[in-house]
């Protein structure tokens, strides 16, 4: 901000009947609008919980109508985080479920399933996961028999480490309707309550849909998560009506810290007939777009791609739609007024996906934000048609070093080219926009923001970062994380930066994000989350503060 200071003093006693907040000594650090990194050491905040300035020099400016001071201590203060691509719900009920994660022997899962059951009496179906018998002395498989004892009466399904097993005790299959009688299907196998692979789904299509109370609670819980990692708005992705209802319930109710944009679920907002809405209960909800999907993931071989996979090599993948019913479906949800995020992974669904948007910016303006969630592997080639229709990389950082292997694996050494390209995604003058894809991964920001600028894991791995030329600086890392997340959701009228007419959305964090390596960078810890001017969370307290 380098207005003149008269300006500076006109705004302040132009403002000098409200009650302003001047929130000073900060190590204050955001993203500007070209990518670079802007450095201030105050904020003015008005009682409407807007910024009303972002002071480089306040002890130049004679600071009027400021009826409180938050002294930061000189700790670094960022614009909230923005995942451009979470499961809000879904982050709650993963955390919520009993994780028997690292269980030494099979009594200690029996001991954590005992505790968890106690704390829960309303939990109708206990479900969760994590167990691995290799780490067991008996290293034999749990069984039903095993959960009865310690639950007989209410079904209980654990997963596997691995997701590729699970055990039902005997209340879930009797629910389930499975006997000793009952076949494995193809691709299955049943023993002693062990349903595995294609068996799973015997006993998981008779665990009933979460009631609205279970929704409620997996949203309150995902919002703790969120505000202690620093994350203050979303793009809530394949949002359905009962997460809607959710997130209206919390919003009349004033409990709704973190602003979510939502993209429903397609099949269930043209069963619903839904429009997209504006902003509500102070601008923490808006229904802005439809999810739709082209294909599947790399991990299972289902992204959709030009040639063979190399691992592989009868399957291109599963390419999900014809381009008539891709365009179709599109258009259809455009003509409602919808925004479009469209899941797409290979390099064909991608190129089929984006002749889809560029029909669609011809018929409805380039401006309507056009999304590609995830944009995986691209062919070279098609990176630069996504600025001329308006499309935005709806991307996640970490989903690069999770699978960096598995894309060497899928597609050999040289086809990579437009794996994962942040910098070109930049350098063709499209824009960017960062998130997790949470629960997929950690919803955790800063293990992003240094895969950004390191292409490397938190174990510094591969060394140099793996196809380090597609590195950003911290600068547009942090954009992608915050301005760009915001674009790509209609909202960086709103938030994304820290400028006058904007929210007071920020965090203080535990270092100088500036001056330290990439593995520190991403070890950052939140100390407090703040959204329109209020602390919403403290590391101190743990849990959020009502903050309406
Ligand atoms: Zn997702």
């Amino acid at each position: 901000m380098h207005k003149p200071l008269i300006a500076l003093v006109a705004a302040l006693s132009a403002s000098a009947a409200s009650a302003d907040t001047l929130i000073n000594n900060i190590n204050g650090i955001q993203a500007t609008a070209d990518g670079k990194l802007q450095h201030f050491k105050a904020l003015v905040v008005g009682d409407d919980g807007k910024v009303r300035l972002v002071l480089e020099h306040p002890e130049t400016v004679r600071l009027a109508g400021i009826t409180s001071t938050v002294d930061g201590r000189g700790r670094t203060l960022l614009p909230g985080l923005i995942d451009g691509h979470g499961h809000v719900t879904d982050l709650g009920f993963y955390a919520l479920r009993l994780n028997v994660t690292g269980s030494a022997s099979l009594a200690e899962l029996q001991q954590r399933l005992r505790d968890y059951a106690a704390a829960h009496p309303d939990v109708k179906w206990i479900q969760g996961g994590g167990w691995n018998q290799e780490l067991w002395p008996e290293k034999r498989f749990p069984t039903a028999a095993d959960l009865d004892a310690i639950v007989p009466d209410r079904p209980v399904v654990l997963e596997r480490v691995d997701g590729h097993a699970i055990v039902a005790n005997s209340a879930a299959m009797k629910a389930a309707g499975v006997t000793a009688a009952t076949p494995a299907p193809r691709g299955g196998e049943i023993h002693d309550g062990v349903f595995v692979d294609n068996a799973e789904g015997l006993i998981n299509r008779a665990i009933p849909a979460a009631t609205p109370a279970e929704v409620d609670r997996a949203l309150a819980k995902s919002q703790e998560i969120l505000l202690g990692v620093g994350v203050t708005g979303v793009g809530s992705m394949s949002t359905s009506l009962a997460d809607w209802q959710a997130f209206n319930r919390a919003g009349a109710a004033g409990t709704l810290q973190v602003r979510l944009m939502a993209y429903i679920t397609a099949a269930q907002a043209a069963e619903a007939n839904m429009k997209p809405t504006g902003w509500l209960y102070g601008d923490r909800l808006r229904a802005v777009g439809v999810k739709l999907f082209a294909d599947g993931a790399l991990g299972s071989r289902g992204a959709w791609l030009k040639n063979p996979y190399v691992d592989k090599p009868e399957s291109r993948g599963l390419q999900f739609h014809s381009d008539a019913e891709l365009l179709a479906q599109a258009d259809h949800a455009a003509a409602a007024g919808f925004q479009i995020a469209t899941h797409a992974i290979g390099d064909a669904a991608n190129a089929q996906i984006i002749s889809v948007y560029e029909q669609l910016s011809k018929r409805y303006g380039r401006d309507r934000r056009w999304r590609i969630e995830h944009f995986q592997i691209v062919d070279p080639a098609d990176i630069p048609r996504l600025a001329p229709a308006g499309i935005i990389a709806s991307m996640q950082p970490t989903h690069q070093t999770s699978d960096r292997l598995m894309a060497e694996a899928r597609l050999g050494p040289n086809r990579l080219a437009g794996a994962y390209a942040w910098q070109t995604v930049l350098k063709t003058g499209a824009t960017l926009a960062f998130g997790t894809d949470f629960p997929v991964e950690s919803p955790n920001p800063f293990p992003g923001l240094s895969a950004g600028i390191s292409r490397q894991d938190m174990k510094g791995q591969p060394p140099g970062g793996w196809i380090p030329s597609e590195r950003l600086s911290l600068g547009e890392a942090l954009h992608a994380y915050t301005r760009g997340a915001a674009y790509a959701g209609f909202a960086e009228d709103k938030i994304g930066s820290l400028e006058p007419g904007k929210y007071a959305d920020f965090i203080l964090v535990d270092r100088d994000v500036t001056a330290v390596d990439p593995i520190s960078l991403g070890k950052t810890e939140v100390l407090e989350t703040w959204i329109a001017g209020k602390k919403v969370w403290s590391m101190a307290s743990g849990v959020p503060e009502r903050g309406q």
